[in-house]
């Protein structure tokens, strides 16, 4: 897919998640971004920073806006999803807690691999994703356990950011989350419609 201007994610939208990180689930929306220079496409190497200490696969449904979006309301929020694409948002755990921001922990090169786009289905809440790890399935789980649902999201977000066509909304990562290690390979799907595999290498 073509690079997006811009990623947004979400933290702590599934609860189970939440907890076997041991975080509560946040009131509103818990915002962060990824540098679009994070992604990558499937079969390129996710590479594991020397000094970053522990760093997560997160599999996740990936909404492609198609619409300039700004304070929308939900309706329109919905209107304007273009596509879906898997998602694996890397992330360094080490650097999360140490470094009190997430710029390194979440947007260091080749954090980001993403699927190929594909048409969203009329109702998303059916929307699944999976992830295995070295052909093992680790997660799993429905748009529909989402803590924060999408379009509440999409328009959450266009009350501060103006989303745009091309930009990616990551909308968080269920339970299951594990570390990554060299000789991985790690394998996200959204069911049915667009999946990732990347072989996982050590960086410098
Ligand atoms: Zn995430």
């Amino acid at each position: 897919m073509q690079r997006p201007g811009k990623i947004v994610c979400v933290g702590r939208n599934y609860r189970a998640h939440a907890k076997e990180m041991g975080n509560d689930v946040p009131a509103e929306p818990l915002l962060f971004l990824k540098p679009p220079s994070s992604v990558i496409g499937g079969g390129e190497a996710i590479m594991l920073p020397a000094d970053a200490g522990r760093v997560d696969f997160e599999g996740e449904i990936g909404v492609v806006v198609g619409a300039i979006l700004r304070r929308a309301t939900e309706e329109e929020a919905s209107r304007a999803i273009r596509g879906i694409v898997a998602a694996n948002d890397v992330s360094a755990r080490d650097w999360q807690k140490k470094d009190g921001q997430w710029a390194r922990a979440k947007g260091s090169d080749t954090f980001l691999p993403l699927g190929l786009e594909a048409p969203v289905p009329r109702d998303h809440s059916t929307l699944e994703v999976v992830t295995r790890h070295n052909g093992v399935e680790r997660q799993r789980a429905s748009a529909s356990e989402m803590v924060f649902p999408i379009p509440f999201l999409l328009s959450y977000v266009s009350r501060y950011i103006t989303l745009e066509p091309g930009d990616v909304l990551l909308t968080g990562t269920p339970a299951g989350v594990a570390q990554l290690a060299p000789g991985d390979t790690v394998e996200v799907e959204v069911v049915g419609l667009s999946r990732v595999s990347n072989p996982v290498m050590a960086g410098g």
